[in-house]
């Protein structure tokens, strides 16, 4: 008898958290997993400490604090005008991760399909199998930029609605790990095929306020005829770089939240309480400081690309997040395990490899990641190591 699942069978550990370990062991730099290693900006962290003193140490409600739902009711008002009832619509979960895996199993059936585009952040294939759905892959191509086709695009949902139709699709804009901010026009184009084929639109927004130069991050939900199709997801771990504290969100109409929240209060109850205040209060107050987070991500992305060019790569210029996707064809010849390998063995950075980002390990083999979420005297350190690489 096999005492493991078999959807546990399906998947394996995340490749990210193993370039962690690797890192610590080799004591490399770690620009593989998406942590800052700067600290997180005094206000919030003096609104924890004060929650706790105020004795803000019991179960919140399972949804979310009120004042949490409060402020973030009223950030999306304010940034984006949309209406947002911080009673019925908002599930506070223990990360944008279980606001995902919460999202996908109130809302899709075993055997149902849901659209994701690849290469993709490794949680959505887990997320799918775990609620017993089937993923459906629709590739972006770096040949393009990262930019898809609309026609190909509908091919693929066409092809899925002669096998029972799409639920759901997942989209994350800005984007891991290709750095895209999806377009206007491709997000209208989104909408108007999850109308006109019926699937909701599940979007991870978690990177929103790191974007560069003239892009603009626009949520889908936005869009007319989107807020009902959609929940929307995103948390405080990048843009307050508290990745250790948990918290995320998602957002949708009252029928759906219901769903969302029941599946959340069995999953994790809630998330921490005092730190919930926290959020709170940080991002009542945190119009200004948006801008200077976005501002010194693009002063990493312009020296971390300075670097990964001088070291021989080719890169993709980053429009948001804080990755950066590297072709290696013209630094090795080997494989992006192989050479990943090497990279933290002999050089002392660690990234991750492509074909973690695929969902089998014949793409991406020439594709390695950079996270650059990282003190400039870090990355410059990190930059001396790689640029070995053009001179051996
Ligand atoms: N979504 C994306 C696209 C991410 O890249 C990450 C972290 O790397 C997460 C979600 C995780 O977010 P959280 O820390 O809120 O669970």
């Amino acid at each position: 008898m096999t005492r493991i699942s078999q959807k546990a069978a399906q998947f394996s550990e995340s490749v990210i958290r193993e370039m962690t370990r690797l890192a610590n062991r080799y004591e490399a730099i770690n620009l593989a997993q998406g942590f800052p290693n700067f600290p997180a900006p005094a206000f919030i962290k003096d609104a924890a400490c004060r929650a706790i003193q105020q004795d803000i140490n019991q179960y919140a409600i399972t949804w979310g604090a009120p004042s949490l739902r409060h402020a973030i009711s009223s950030l999306y008002q304010r940034l984006y005008r949309i209406e947002v009832d911080p009673e019925r619509e908002i599930t506070v979960c223990c990360g944008a991760t279980e606001a995902m895996i919460a999202s996908v199993m109130a809302t899709v059936n075993p055997g149902e399909q849901v659209l994701v585009f690849e290469p993709f952040y490794e949680n959505y294939g887990p997320d799918i199998i775990l609620a017993g759905a089937r993923p459906v892959y629709f590739p972006l191509s770096p040949e393009n930029g990262w930019e898809f086709s609309i026609d190909d695009l509908e091919a693929v949902i066409f092809d899925a609605e002669k096998q029972g139709g799409l639920k759901a699709l997942i989209l994350n804009t800005p984007n891991n790990p290709t750095g895209r901010v999806f377009s206007e026009e491709e997000l209208s184009a989104l909408a108007a095929l999850s109308q006109r084929y019926d699937f909701l639109v599940i979007t991870d927004e978690i990177y929103e306020h790191i974007v560069y130069d003239n892009h603009r991050h626009r949520p889908i939900a936005s869009l007319p005829g989107m807020r009902s199709r959609t929940i929307t997801i995103s948390g405080l771990s990048k843009t307050f770089s508290v990745t250790g504290w948990r918290l995320g969100y998602a957002i949708s109409v009252p029928e759906i939240a219901g769903a969302i929240r029941k599946v959340h209060d069995f999953l994790t109850v809630g998330a921490a309480a005092p730190l919930q205040q926290a959020a709170a209060e940080a991002i009542l107050n945190a119009d200004d400081y948006f801008e200077s987070l976005a501002e010194d991500y693009r002063e990493r992305r312009d020296l971390m690309f300075q670097i990964l060019e001088e070291a021989g790569f080719r890169v993709w210029k980053p429009a948001g997040a804080y990755y950066m996707m590297a072709d290696i064809r013209d630094v090795t010849s080997k494989n992006d395990r192989d050479f990943v390998e090497e990279l933290v063995r002999d050089y002392g950075v660690a990234t991750v490899p492509g074909t973690s980002f695929y969902r089998s390990t014949e793409k991406g083999q020439h594709l390695i990641r950079f996270a650059f979420c990282k003190t400039l005297d870090v990355l410059e350190e990190a930059g001396k190591r790689l640029r070995r690489l053009n001179r051996s």
